[in-house]
């Protein structure tokens, strides 16, 4: 039998598809052929710089907007036309919007009203509560409670409908850094409690990658990559990806053949799965390393990189001048010039490296198998 809202178990599984969406605002397509295949259950977020078309395309989901052409699909039903109310979901937005006349208890209350489901109230407002710890606050009038409290109130209104998909638009936006990190580990928790799908939009990666099981990276209206984290710092399939999330050095590169790049006057030797053949092969090839890959030692040293588990690294080494050097607290970046680029090294701050200083002449080491190129 085709599932249907009327027909459907108590329990929603919440995996949603995205089929070619495409909404144009003033002609300009703003998201641009958009599939993806988010999980029931997981935690999903759309990552990208602020105007690439994540909130456009969470609005799509919500109901909040209609795609020009393209379908949302949520549990095998296309929600595409549906309105809002019908599908599901339930969103948090950055600006909570919470009755201010209103105590705890009957905000959280609040969206019950309206929802087709019947519930006990009291025990979904106490369980929704509970969920966000924020038991014994239902008295509470919202101007009594901190930022945070009420993101968390914000939290507790969206999930006591039980919704199978939370729509989350930049929650922690509006909070301190210390905060949105407490908040991110509460979310985090909270989404495997309830096994919801999450589907979380944000411009941080950081923010993404601590809560996320897969990230869609967006950039203008489009989709780049789908992958876990690991997936998009190891493996970037574009310099773009690869620029965006963390940091990368982008060093100019050429192939000598299809297993041999030639950079940094050193000549890696690489896999298949190392070279990334973008849609434009006239492009220059360019060569990408994580800071953190390249080892920097006194040029008078053999530079010593930690051993490969499968092996011996095949390391390649290059020389260079200090240009700067600037502490973060756990690590040290140091920018060494080669010829005309400037390498990122970034090193841990501890005993184990010696003392850089700027002007020296120093030895970089970086691995075969820690290079990835763009051809
Ligand atoms: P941010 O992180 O800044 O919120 P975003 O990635 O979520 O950005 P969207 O809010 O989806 O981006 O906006 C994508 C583009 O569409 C932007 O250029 C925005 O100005 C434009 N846009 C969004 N809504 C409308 C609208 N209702 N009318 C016209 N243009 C719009």
């Amino acid at each position: 039998m085709t599932a249907t809202l009327d027909n459907r178990p108590n329990a929603y599984d919440g995996a949603v598809s995205l089929r070619r969406l495409v909404k144009r605002f003033d002609e300009r397509a703003v998201v641009d052929d958009v599939s993806i295949d988010i999980r029931a259950g997981e935690f999903f977020s759309l990552l990208g710089p602020s105007g690439c078309g994540k909130t456009t395309t969470l609005r799509m989901i919500a109901g909040f907007e209609q795609p020009d052409s393209g379908s949302v699909i949520i549990d095998d039903i296309d929600v595409t036309g549906f309105a809002p109310e019908r599908r599901l979901c339930n969103t948090v937005f950055q600006q909570y919007a919470l009755f201010p006349h209103l105590d705890v208890y009957h905000n959280v209350a609040f969206g019950l009203r309206f929802s087709p489901f019947s519930r006990d109230e009291r025990s979904a407002v106490g369980k929704a509560l509970d969920l966000v710890r924020l038991s014994g606050f239902d008295k509470r009038r919202v101007q009594q409670l901190s930022g945070g409290e009420q993101q968390r109130v914000a939290l507790a209104r969206a999930i006591v409908l039980e919704p199978s998909v939370l729509l989350l638009d930049e929650p922690l936006g509006a909070l301190d850094a210390q905060l949105r990190h407490a908040l991110q580990v509460e979310l985090s928790t909270l989404q495997r409690e309830l096994d919801t799908t999450f589907v979380y939009v944000t411009h941080d990666q950081e923010e993404a990658f601590t809560m996320s099981d897969r990230i869609g990276m967006m950039r203008d209206g489009r989709l780049l990559q789908v992958g876990t984290p690991e997936e998009l710092y190891d493996e970037p399939n574009s310099v773009d990806v690869a620029t965006f999330v963390g940091t990368a050095n982008i060093i100019p590169a050429r192939m000598v053949d299809t297993n041999t790049v030639e950079a940094l006057g050193a000549r890696f030797r690489v896999e298949g799965s190392q070279v990334v053949e973008n849609h434009d092969r006239t492009s220059a090839c360019t060569m990408m390393i994580r800071p953190e890959r390249v080892h920097v030692s006194p040029d008078s040293d053999n530079v010593h990189v930690p051993s490969h588990p499968e092996g011996n690294p095949v390391q390649r080494t290059t020389t260079g001048t200090v240009e700067r050097v600037t502490f973060s607290g756990s690590s040290l970046l140091v920018f060494v010039r080669c010829g005309g680029v400037v390498v990122t090294a970034e090193i841990p701050n501890d005993d184990s490296v010696h003392d850089v200083r700027v002007g020296e002449t120093v030895r970089l080491g970086v691995r075969d198998d820690h290079v990835r190129v763009f051809v």
